[in-house]
């Protein structure tokens, strides 16, 4: 999407008189290579050796010293899992700089660590803590493309911890920087690199355009079988995504009282079973707080919020989502950090983190995971209908200096559902380009 700005600040003028340029992000598509290599892999964590040789297997170079004056290097991943004292964390320092100095565009830094919340010595947390602080700031130093994110493992499973390095290694995490993502134990299928979703059925609200059509694109890619949901109103638009992605369309309110029940009989009717469920559909209707009349509280509340609780009663109950299964909600950095104008939807959004972080853990003896995205500014016809000077500021005031798009979203949902990603449940993933807004 382009506006006059963009045209203004991108025109070769612009470019002539040194206005600084964003970065072509490099974005997955199928049958690219995993990253640029080689991938410097360093620390003496325990999963530093398994990640190389898996690196190697798939064909991606790597170094395990540091490149030599003038060799660059696609990422490093720095693995600090066993660190237990501060004094280990100067080897981010010694190793992780000339790395980084050696980074091509668009490269990537991923730093392994352990969960402090797994561990109880005090030296060991506020070592593994400090991993935090070290990839968050680097995030905001790096340019051209480049991010930086951390993997925390909660034991000693390496499918996981492989998973999570591969999502942030990939074209498929672009837009998300300065993150942490926690990794339990729990073994991992193998994965097909290419279609990681064949023979899943993966239900999307709000799919009639935005983010959620581009949910639905990128699942199909992934070999899903997409139901798309939104509306009556949305009817014809709903109609051409389903039949884009060769998948079937759903028209139904998520606020209606049997919505959770329509959708498990669609998916088990006209496709067998439901694996994975992504609640998109949102709205905002944005007031000061002192200017909020009872309408634009409630109706933000129950599409964002309470639809969710309620449709998920039928998703988890008998003869609905399949054990194994995956509910990735979308909300928003608006749910973390606040925002003018959106007491009612960073209610609503921060409500769906704790519905994530509960719900999770009710379920996860069936081995369903139930995570959420929560976009920054991502370029839709929700984010084209912010003010001019508001728009700009959410558009450029993060680490990648762009706006995101519905895509970045989609490739970041399509991991939490695929079978690598087992091992995360719980999260709360910023697909924002590390937004200085409550970064
Ligand atoms: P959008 O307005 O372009 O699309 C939302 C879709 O949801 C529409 O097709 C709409 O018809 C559908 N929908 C709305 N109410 C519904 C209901 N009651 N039942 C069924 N469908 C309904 O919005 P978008 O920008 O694509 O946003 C998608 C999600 O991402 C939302 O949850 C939004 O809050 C979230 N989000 C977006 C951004 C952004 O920058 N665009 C940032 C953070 C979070």
């Amino acid at each position: 999407m382009s506006d006059l700005f963009t045209t203004i600040i991108s025109s070769p003028v612009a470019k002539r008189v040194g206005v600084p340029q964003p970065t072509r992000l490099r974005r997955y598509e199928p049958g690219m290579p995993l990253c640029e290599g080689p991938v410097l892999v360093a620390g003496s964590g325990r999963f530093a050796d398994g990640i190389a040789s898996w690196l190697d297997d798939i064909g991606v170079a790597t170094v395990r010293a540091q490149p030599e004056a003038g060799e660059k290097v696609g990422a490093v991943v720095l693995d600090l899992s066993s660190a237990a004292d501060p004094a280990e964390l100067d080897q981010l320092r010694v190793v992780g700089a000339p790395a980084v100095k050696a980074l091509k565009r668009n490269g990537r830094v991923v730093v392994v660590g352990t969960d402090p919340a797994t561990l109880s010595g005090v030296a060991e947390v506020a070592t593994q803590r400090a991993l935090e602080g070290t990839v968050r700031s680097l995030g905001k130093e790096l340019r051209a493309g480049a991010t930086a994110n951390l993997v925390l493992a909660q034991g000693g499973a390496t499918g996981g911890v492989r998973s999570a390095v591969e999502f942030f290694l990939s074209g498929r995490s672009a837009y998300v920087d300065g993150q942490v993502v926690r990794v339990d134990e729990s073994t991992t299928d193998t994965v097909d690199a290419v279609r990681p979703l064949a023979g899943k059925v993966a239900v999307v609200t709000g799919a009639a355009r935005g983010i959620g059509a581009d949910i639905a694109r990128v699942l199909a890619r992934d070999g899903a079988t997409v139901v798309a949901v939104d509306v009556p109103a949305a009817g014809d638009a709903l109609a051409a995504v389903a039949n884009e992605v060769k998948g079937t369309a759903l028209q139904v309110d998520v606020t209606a009282e049997d919505a959770g029940r329509r959708i498990v009989e669609h998916a088990t009717t006209r496709h067998g079973h439901l694996d994975i469920v992504v609640h998109n559909a949102g709205i905002t209707r944005d007031k000061l707080f002192v200017n909020l009349d009872e309408v634009r509280w409630r109706s933000v509340i129950d599409v964002n919020l309470r639809s969710i609780l309620r449709m998920n009663e039928a998703i988890l109950g008998e003869g609905g989502l399949a054990d194994g299964g995956r509910i990735v909600c979308v909300a928003s950095i608006a749910g973390i950090a606040g925002n003018r104008g959106q007491t009612n939807y960073g209610a609503s959004k921060a409500g769906v983190i704790g519905l994530v972080t509960a719900l999770s853990a009710q379920v996860r003896d069936r081995g369903i995971t139930v995570n959420a995205v929560a976009p920054g500014f991502i370029e839709t016809e929700m984010t084209a209908r912010i003010p001019f000077a508001t728009r700009e500021m959410g558009r450029r005031l993060n680490s990648l200096q762009q706006g995101g798009l519905p895509k970045d979203v989609a490739e970041t949902i399509a991991w939490f559902a695929s079978p690598g990603a087992a091992a995360v449940t719980g999260q709360v993933v910023r697909v924002c380009g590390q937004s200085l807004l409550g970064a």
